[in-house]
């Protein structure tokens, strides 16, 4: 086996240049990969390979092979689902991370992890203005993040009727009443349906025209009750009634969760203090690190008012109560090993700090904006109030908007997704990513406005 030194060195080093290569190529390549690169990708279909093959070769077939069979969403003109990119500075620590290879599960397998969740946690918490004291786990993303809470709301919930639902389960416990908007993200159902409080035994709330829940229509609370809200809804960005629903809810005794899977990250900005009010009343909050804190994927973080209930609903020891000290990453996640998440964050809060945060998301509202007014003054409809970074824009009627999308896809200069609101097809754009420039905006708005108008002309 070679494992010289020079071998090693010569391997890391390729690694770097090929990755900056990919990334310096963003700017002119198409954004989604052209039919020939995804055919090309047959290429990894080969036999079990029987004997070891030199890494230097390896990582060649990977790039060669793989490079241009990736979709650009590191790069600036990427605007489909809510992706964002990868900050130098946590980029360069994921690199970094990636030699120490850390196993983030315990204190005992890696202080330097430990203490930079700990820093992360507190600055993270002071950065949101959500309660100091807090717990945060760093999970894989929004997901785990929204099944990470819900599981510490079930055991607080249920503790209260003094029922240990860690030992015993649910089959027999009191019921939990779940309450969702209309408008509530499939990931959240997923998480319920994982916890056992099922998918289809929600209340659904009615929303109004950007998809916020009323919060004059929410059910009577009585008994264990969770309500779930959104921060940032997926179409339209629109936040539920923070400030509403929480006083509502809390006067019964309710449990509030806010999935703000990218809408969280308004905190950080005055500009949008209005859609923010009253979230931090909430007792929990999911959100992802690899959405608008643009860190490399995967990253979420799972944040509960009182760290007593994560720890009670994640730790695997019955004595964490008298643990003292140092962080144990695992009390606070799903998962036992894993990866250590927390390093690009850090990196990605000591580069940006509060100041930089806070431009990155009003930049990105900004950009959004000026999509909504290019594609609104050549003639096309703007279907959502856009108050944060999301665009909905129909060309015409649903099969207009769709060929529309598709010329847009296949041209390549950016890539943005389709979707329904109110029943009628949009594009969906959202802007997330701290590599967008104003000048990827203009040259993206003009081949969409482009496009659109010679789908039309042809139709
Ligand atoms: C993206 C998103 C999720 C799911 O997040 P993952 O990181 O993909 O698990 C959940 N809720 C909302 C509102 C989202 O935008």
């Amino acid at each position: 086996m070679q494992t010289s030194k020079a071998l090693v060195n010569g391997l890391a080093f390729d690694a770097v240049e090929r990755g900056i290569d990919y990334l310096n190529s963003l700017s002119e390549r198409r954004v989604f990969p052209s039919p020939k690169d995804i055919e090309k990708l047959k290429r990894f279909d080969e036999p079990l390979p029987e004997e070891p093959s030199d890494p230097m070769d390896v990582l060649q077939m990977l790039d060669e092979v793989g490079s241009q069979g990736t979709v650009a969403s590191a790069g600036g003109r990427y605007f489909g689902f809510v992706v964002g990119g990868s900050l130098p500075a946590a980029y360069a620590a994921n690199i970094l991370a990636a030699a120490w290879d850390q196993n983030a599960g315990l204190f005992a397998l890696s202080p330097a992890t430990s203490v930079l969740e700990e820093v992360t946690t507190s600055w993270l918490l002071e950065l949101l203005g959500l309660p100091p004291g807090a717990g945060i786990g760093f999970v894989s993303g929004a997901t785990m993040a929204n099944f990470t809470c819900l599981a510490a709301a079930r055991h607080a919930l249920l503790e209260k009727t003094g029922w240990d639902v860690e030992a015993k389960g649910l089959f027999g416990a009191p019921s939990i009443d779940v309450i969702v908007g209309e408008e509530v993200h499939v990931s959240l159902l997923k998480a319920l349906s994982m916890l056992g409080m099922g998918r289809e035994r929600v209340k659904r709330v009615p929303v109004d025209d950007q998809g916020r829940m009323r919060a004059d229509a929410l059910p009577e609370i009585s008994g264990p009750a969770i309500v779930c809200i959104q921060s940032g809804n997926v179409n339209s960005g629109a936040f539920d009634p923070a400030q509403e629903i929480c006083e509502q809810a809390h006067q019964s005794g309710g449990w509030v969760h806010v999935d703000g899977a990218f809408g969280l990250w308004a905190l950080v900005s005055h500009e949008l203090a209005h859609l923010t009010r009253g979230i931090d009343q909430a007792d929990s909050w999911a959100t992802d690190a690899h959405k608008w804190l643009n860190v490399p994927y995967d990253s979420g973080l799972a944040i509960v008012r009182e760290p007593l209930n994560i720890r009670a609903a994640m730790t695997t020891d019955a004595a964490y109560l008298i643990k003292q000290g140092q962080r144990e990453p695992d009390e606070f996640t799903p998962e036992m090993s894993r990866r250590a998440r927390g390093i690009e964050i850090w990196a990605a809060l000591k580069s940006l700090g509060r100041s930089g945060l806070a431009d990155l998301v009003e930049r990105c509202c900004r950009y959004a904006r000026r999509f909504a007014g290019g594609l609104s003054e050549a003639g096309f409809d703007i279907l959502n109030e856009v108050d944060l970074n999301q665009v909905l824009v129909s060309f015409g009627d649903d099969e207009m908007t769709k060929k529309v999308i598709a010329a847009i896809q296949e041209e390549g200069t950016c890539w943005c997704g389709g979707t329904f609101w109110h029943g009628r097809a949009a594009m969906r754009i959202s802007v997330s990513s701290w590599a967008t420039t104003g000048e990827d905006v203009e040259r993206c708005l003009e081949s969409m406005i482009r496009l659109a108008k010679k789908v039309k002309r042809s139709a």
